[in-house]
């Protein structure tokens, strides 16, 4: 999480608005609070604001200074409250170097007690706040400011990468775990945590492994490896081109959710070279395993019903937090699947690095090239589902359905089946986008808008619907929701159940339908408000939203209903869709 912008080159003016529009485009990965800092007439200048960094644009309006070097960073706090003083950049004793940081430094309780004894002044609760006064501390013995950020960088334990500037126009980064990437434009350098960001740009990037760090000098870049100065090699990245154009419509949120049909076509046209390569993988692997967090989890949850049902094939699953306490039967001919949007995951990535200690396969799935996981896996596929801005994941999860759907044929040899229930799919899912259909569900989310809990069962691969649905509902309006496997519910949750509490019930069309049923006739007996998800409107049901019957593919079309409830619960709420309290897009500390 956490964003950082920074630019060393020439001098460019408007300094303050330039380093305010490169935060605007990571503002995804936080919105806690944002702040520059930079070097004008050989003074650090720093400013920072609370919540959005339209906060900070007012801040600095009228600000005209022009600078050579400056760093900027959007926040997802991990230590120390939401306030001015602890968002960054942070300062050292002399405010004479500035710092932003993305991850959590473990050992900073300790390090921050020595500082203290050693006379420094730290006024912010923040983990961060360390990394200037250690340069500093450094700083008094060796007068170099490169080594000084090396030394400091050696100090810092945990997943983390930063960004230091001095005023005498100096710059360095580290990385490790932590994305951080620089990129070449024609009068200078950026270095951000995120490729697409640079896309705007430039694609002529460097790419900064784990452990390693980067300083300009001379209007060049070079690489720092064990502390010693590289030659820093150019990699030229087809960067995916960022879109801040909402089109016609008014948030992120609902405009991916109108791209799906178009989304899940491109997949069925197009991924037949990928799959073809997947697939022998999965063949050939002695274990295949598929982690991932979030939504992504939940497409990998679908994963194992739709290997199972459709490849006849025996495929785990876990959480990519929990992966490293479940890896020790891995062997080298083991292959892990990892999903994550962003291409950035920590969690992922950590589950990746698990898995490559036993010399296992990995395979990426993600929507970013050139992005981290990308990077160190041994295979890619690429969902193809055009840049995802909102925090909430919609496209990218129907993408990743739509792989593993089409990946599950392709093993059982049906490659073309597959391929054809795509297509009806995105074809058949077209009247969700119709204005009676909407209506319908604006209708719901008025009705359950003042509620503190709502249910959701599924079965079979609507488990997955169902446990993705109350995420959705949760990240959107803040409202209680969980979803269960409809048969658990007697084992427990049915005492939650009270007069009117409303109850979505998945119903597909499958070997699951009598039984799910069943399920909702149990929560109906108890007072529940049904909302049926099913092609057929049955008599258990208070409230229909119709889908498509579609086979396996009913796991794809049947949680659009609910991205969109999602929606329209949040405009009723006088929520911001795309800008959901305490969460970050891309989730890049541990
Ligand atoms: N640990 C730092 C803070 O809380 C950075 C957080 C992050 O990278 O999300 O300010």
């Amino acid at each position: 999480m956490c964003g950082i912008f920074a630019y060393k080159g020439k001098a460019r003016k408007l300094f303050p608005q330039f380093l305010c529009d490169g935060l605007l485009k990571l503002e995804y990965r936080g919105y806690d609070s944002s702040g520059i800092a930079f070097v004008s007439n050989q003074k650090i200048h720093i400013y920072k604001e609370i919540g959005e960094v339209k906060n900070l644009q007012k801040l600095v309006f009228k600000n005209d200074l022009s600078s050579k070097v400056g760093i900027g960073h959007t926040r997802w706090a991990t230590h120390g409250r939401v306030t001015k003083k602890n968002a960054h950049p942070h300062l050292d004793c002399n405010k004479d170097i500035a710092v932003v940081h993305n991850g959590i430094i473990e050992n900073f309780e300790i390090i921050k007690k020595d500082l203290i004894k050693k006379g420094h002044k730290l006024i912010s609760q923040t983990d961060t706040e360390v990394i200037p006064h250690l340069i500093e501390e450094e700083n008094k013995k060796n007068k170099n400011f490169t080594e000084s950020a090396f030394k400091t960088f050696q100090k810092i334990q945990g997943l983390n990468a930063f960004v230091a500037i001095n005023s005498k126009d100096e710059i360095v980064a580290f990385k490790n775990g932590s994305p951080l990437v620089a990129g070449i434009l024609k009068e200078g350098y950026l270095i951000t945590s995120d490729i697409p960001t640079i896309s705007e740009y430039t694609d002529r990037l460097i790419l900064i492994k784990d452990n390693e760090g980067i300083v300009i000098k001379d209007n060049n870049i070079f690489k720092i490896k064990d502390g010693k100065i590289k030659k820093a090699k150019v990699s030229n990245i087809k960067i995916q081109k960022e879109t801040s154009d909402k089109g016609k419509f008014k948030h992120f949120l609902i405009k991916e959710i109108y791209e799906e049909p178009d989304v899940i076509k491109r997949i069925a046209q197009n991924s037949t070279e990928e799959i073809t390569e997947a697939s022998d993988l999965i063949k050939k692997a002695v274990g295949t395993y598929f982690s991932a967090c979030g939504t992504a989890s939940h497409a990998g949850i679908a994963a194992t019903y739709l290997f199972s049902k459709i490849a006849k094939k025996h495929v785990n699953f876990s959480v990519s937090s929990e992966f490293e306490y479940f890896q020790h039967f891995l062997i080298p001919q083991s292959l892990l699947i990892a999903a994550s949007q962003s291409g950035e995951t920590i969690d992922t990535l950590e589950a990746i690095k698990a898995a490559k200690k036993h010399k296992s396969k990995i395979l990426a799935l993600v929507n970013v090239p050139g992005s981290s996981i990308e990077r160190i896996s041994d295979f890619s596929i690429h969902l193809n589902a055009g840049p995802e801005k909102s925090v909430l994941s919609t496209k990218s999860y129907i993408a990743k359905l739509s792989i593993f759907l089409l990946l599950a044929y392709k093993v059982a040899d049906k490659y073309k089946v597959g391929q054809k229930l795509l297509l009806e799919t995105s074809n058949k899912i077209r009247f969700f986008y119709k204005k009676e259909y909407i209506q319908k569900i604006k209708l719901l989310a008025k009705k359950l808008k003042n509620q503190k809990h709502i249910y959701v069962i599924g079965r079979g691969l609507n488990y997955a619907t169902a446990l993705e649905a109350a995420l959705k509902l949760k990240e959107s309006s803040y409202i209680h929701a969980e979803g269960f496997a409809g048969g658990e519910l007697k084992h427990g949750v049915i005492a939650l159940v009270e007069e009117k509490t409303p109850c979505i019930a998945i119903v597909a069309n499958d070997d699951s339908k009598n039984a799910i049923l069943s399920n909702t006739q149990e929560l109906k007996a108890r007072g529940a408000y049904i909302i049926g998800i099913s092609p057929i409107n049955e008599k258990v049901f208070d409230y229909w939203l119709k889908v498509p019957d579609l086979k396996e593919a009913s796991v794809i079309a049947n949680i659009i209903p609910i991205q969109f409830l999602a929606y329209y619960l949040t405009l009723e709420k006088g929520l911001n869709p795309d800008k959901p309290r305490n969460l970050a897009k891309s989730v890049t500390v541990k």
